[in-house]
């Protein structure tokens, strides 16, 4: 049985952590040089040229209003489709949805522009799938008419959603990447929960969301903060869902921080700060801000894990508002407020996450902790993952108060023991193949 024990996690005063080893897939290191703040930009200024993406506005114009906005990002899928070997398809998902007297006045046609980048190992089910929203809004919802630029909001995850199906469609992956940017966010998260709930319906496979939203701006209001290097990923540490059925175990062993999505955000974390440079991925303990919703909510209800990945510090005058002046302040939101390195480096956590679930071989299946005895050995056992075999498995571990995994312990074997009791610490068992991808881990059931 071979062990090798990687510290990731020191703990310091006055820093959260650091980390001590870092082993990079050169193909996803080359992926995330490829991401271009010219892209990214060039993708904002065509989505701006719009006028407006209100979801109420015209589906018919073709330089003007969500309709154009959406054949446009279906053009771009289309283009790296032919760069993909066929394996990238992308169509615009229509669905009528009536007028509901709240954000929405009259019956419109609902539609996300999805392009999916089949997994080339057909025994893999598995997809991961990135979001950001197309539509845009003036400070009144319901104008679908005037100026309403959706430079940031959500232009920023909507181009961050294209640049990585651009670069990431001319590589292969054994499961399935899904790129989508919705409609009818700010009318009540109504293209996201269309998705979701399709997805729950027809048992998709989806292991995780990454859902952008407002990430490419550096400064906030009121405060005069400017900052490009730290980025917010939002997680629930409870889950939304079945949480009734779940709430006896999770109060008995702990695991309110142990959520799917929680372990989504962690995995965002360790994953992009290995291979983004001058980025620090501060995970925020709730599911969003106040006062705000966001696309990966639905999924959230349906049982998937989904985080949201948003800017360090907003700048409300630039989200929400009609763009004029106001006792010499602009308001709106305009490109010229954006951070284009910025949001080049979120765009390639984003990516970098994508790539190394993606490549990763299936989680362990299983994975259970023995609970029969007291004892200070904590022993984990676990079944080898449908598909193609890991190289092995890497045991985390983290102390109860600590908020990322603090060790990774490798093991070819499917079981283990480990001279720490069970009592004091987290555990979590995920697959790893030969170029150090690591599925996303598995918290163990308790046997007794
Ligand atoms: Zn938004």
């Amino acid at each position: 049985m071979k062990i090798i024990i990687i510290l990731i996690c020191v703990i310091l005063p006055g820093l959260l952590s650091a980390q001590t080893t870092i082993i990079r897939d050169t193909e996803i290191e080359q992926m995330v040089k490829e991401v271009n703040s010219d892209s990214l930009k060039s993708y904002i200024q065509k989505m701006v040229s719009f006028g407006t993406r209100n979801t109420l506005s015209t589906q018919t114009d073709n330089s003007h209003g969500i309709g154009a906005a959406k054949k446009w990002v279906l053009k771009k899928f289309n283009e790296f489709a032919r760069a993909s070997d066929g394996r990238l398809t992308a169509s615009i998902d229509n669905t009528s949805y009536k007028a509901d007297n709240q954000r929405v006045n009259r019956n419109i046609i609902l539609g996300n522009v999805v392009a999916t980048l089949k997994g080339t190992d057909p025994d893999d089910k598995r997809i991961f799938l990135i979001s950001g929203h197309l539509d845009n809004m003036r400070t009144n919802v319901m104008d679908s008419i005037r100026e309403a630029p959706g430079a940031n909001d959500d232009g920023s995850g909507s181009a961050a959603v294209i640049e990585c199906a651009r670069i990431m469609s001319r590589h292969r992956f054994p499961a399935t990447l899904i790129f989508i940017t919705v409609s009818g966010e700010e009318q009540g998260l109504l293209g996201a929960t269309y998705m979701a709930t399709k997805a729950k319906k027809e048992n998709w496979n989806i292991e995780a969301v990454l859902n952008n939203d407002i990430m490419g701006s550096n400064n906030s209001s009121e405060t005069n903060i400017i900052d490009n290097t730290r980025i917010r990923v939002f997680s629930e540490g409870l889950p939304a869902f079945e949480t009734e059925k779940n709430a006896k175990r999770i109060r008995q062993f702990g695991l309110e921080n142990d959520g799917v999505s929680r372990q989504l955000a962690r995995y965002v974390k360790e994953t992009g700060e290995r291979y983004v440079e001058n980025i620090d991925v501060v995970m925020i303990y709730r599911n969003d801000r106040f006062l705000r919703g966001g696309d990966h909510t639905p999924y959230v209800e349906n049982g998937f894990a989904a985080v949201r990945i948003t800017e360090m510090n907003e700048n409300y005058n630039h989200q929400h508002q009609d763009v004029r002046k106001e006792n010499g302040i602009q308001f709106g939101d305009l490109e010229a407020f954006m951070d284009f390195e910025y949001l080049r480096k979120n765009t390639a956590i984003n990516l970098s996450t994508l790539a190394n679930l993606a490549k990763a071989p299936a989680r362990p299946e299983d994975v259970q902790i023995e609970t029969k005895k007291l004892g200070n050995i904590t022993h984990l056992f676990w079944k080898e993952p449908k598909g193609k075999k890991p190289k092995g498995y890497y045991i985390l571990s983290r102390q109860t108060t600590c908020a990322f995994w603090e060790k990774k312990t490798f093991t070819s074997d499917l079981q283990i023991d480990l001279p720490y009791s069970k009592d004091n610490y987290f555990f979590a068992v995920q697959s790893v193949n030969d170029d150090g991808n690591e599925s996303l881990p598995v918290v163990p059931s308790v046997i007794r």
